[in-house]
């Protein structure tokens, strides 16, 4: 059983949480810097990166988790979570966590296709579709070479993985799919 701790300062924690415990594992929601001892691995949910970065700041979350990051905890960002992992972003906007070689640019749909769902097979992840919820979802628009690219919808990049460290443009937390959430407990050795 692995203890998986989903930050839960804003967003669509509850869903990530749900999906944790009904695969039989630990599930703890992270709102103080204390929390992050002992989890063998988080989540970073969707919601507004803009004020989860904030609060990662003000609850003083940023800096202890950037370095458990960067040695070696396993982590997963979906939507917002991308976007607070990726070292850059596109436009003037500076990063948050800053711990992923990508540069990602956020509602990259723009307003017109403000929310979309697509099922397409994942190589490398799973033999069956896979459904993708994207809300106002960012997507990676350049990735450095340590970043191994996991799939691509009309060629851009939603799905990336860097030795620890996973990102998705879309919710699989928001879907009865559970590929996504075992896959990332595998990543937890
Ligand atoms: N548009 C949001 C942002 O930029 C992300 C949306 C989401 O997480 N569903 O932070």
């Amino acid at each position: 059983m692995k203890r998986v701790g989903v930050l839960a300062l804003q967003g669509a924690f509850k869903e990530h949480i749900e999906k944790i415990i009904s695969l039989g594992h630990e599930a703890i929601e992270i709102r103080n810097v204390k929390q992050l001892d002992s989890l063998d691995g988080i989540i970073l949910p969707g919601g507004e990166s803009t004020a989860i970065g904030k609060l990662l700041k003000d609850s003083k979350i940023k800096e202890v988790l950037a370095n458990k990051i960067n040695n070696g905890l396993p982590v997963w960002g979906t939507c917002a979570g991308m976007i607070l992992l990726a070292k850059e972003l596109d436009g003037n906007e500076d990063g948050h966590l800053k711990v992923m070689d990508i540069k990602v640019r956020r509602n990259a749909y723009g307003a017109q296709l403000d929310s979309f769902v697509t099922t397409e097979v994942i190589e490398g992840i799973a033999d069956k579709e896979i459904p993708m919820v994207f809300i106002r979802a960012p997507y990676i628009v350049e990735a450095g070479e340590k970043v191994d690219i996991l799939h691509r919808v009309d060629g851009n990049i939603v799905a990336a993985r860097q030795k620890n460290i996973l990102a998705t443009s879309f919710h699989p937390e928001l879907t009865d799919n559970y590929i996504f959430h075992e896959y990332f407990i595998n990543m937890i050795k």
